[in-house]
């Protein structure tokens, strides 16, 4: 028997054409990649720093080499595969359900899921550039190089992730918002809400169907259709993609 709750989830999927899913640290968690925020700090000659202290733009600058040390170990999560969340909202996207999957997740597992139209608020580890000369670099060649990598010109190569310190890019927020205000129904999955940007986005829908899964209770402030506590993997992976008519 399935809950009445997952019942409705799939009664507002069946009649969504637009559909936007917008995804926080939730979504990949269940692939068993670590908040990085709540992993341990980093300790160094006799000093220890915190996640967000490493995660930052100038400190990226100062100590490149224990930034890679941590970024390495606790951020650059190759072996990861995607979960059911993952793999029924790229289903979603190709059965012409869903128009965007918005994510503050940097780990590219919606486009190895197979989802095309992914705005990546913090960037991606899939992204990598030489801060003198632009040249990109996987992350698997981050991944393998010993401390910090280098570019061939010599320069520093950095990855294409939003640090501390830094702001979001413009055109990523601008294409997400619009996104937002084209969607007839919004899903939050895998986010407390509580975080900047997650809480403003909201405010540009304007759809039918404001839907909210997530393990632990969202923010009460927002006002859901339907709110479903419960890991997002587990709740997505129960529904079932309908092809969407030719003459809707
Ligand atoms: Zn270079």
């Amino acid at each position: 028997m399935r809950d009445t709750k997952i019942e409705r989830l799939q009664e507002i999927i069946d009649e969504s054409r637009q559909i936007v899913f917008f995804g926080g640290a939730g979504v990949s968690t269940e692939s068993n990649i670590p908040d990085f925020r709540s992993a341990e700090g980093i300790y160094h000659q006799a000093y220890v720093y915190s996640p967000e202290e490493v995660v930052s733009r100038s400190f990226f600058l100062r100590n490149p080499g224990i930034f890679y040390d941590f970024y390495k170990e606790k951020m650059l999560n190759l072996d990861a595969c995607p979960n059911p969340a993952h793999s029924k909202l790229a289903e979603l996207e190709r059965a012409r359900r869903l128009i965007a999957v918005i994510t503050q997740n940097i780990d590219g597992l919606h486009q190895a899921a197979g989802s095309n139209r992914v705005y990546e608020l913090h960037g991606s580890v899939h992204r990598n550039y030489c801060l003198k000369c632009r040249k990109p670099f996987s992350a698997k060649y981050i991944k393998n190089t010993a401390g910090v990598p280098h570019c061939t010109c010599g320069g520093v190569i950095k990855p294409d992730v939003v640090l501390y310190e830094e702001g979001l890019d413009d055109k990523v927020i601008r294409a997400a918002v619009s996104k937002i205000a084209e969607a007839d129904t919004l899903i939050i999955g895998g986010t407390s809400l509580v975080v900047y940007p997650a809480a403003g986005f909201i405010d540009y829908f304007s759809g039918r169907h404001l839907i909210l899964i997530n393990k632990s209770q969202t923010a009460k402030s927002v006002r859901a259709d339907l709110s479903i506590e419960a890991p997002i993997g587990e709740v997505l992976g129960q529904i079932r993609v309908n092809k969407s008519k030719r003459e809707d």
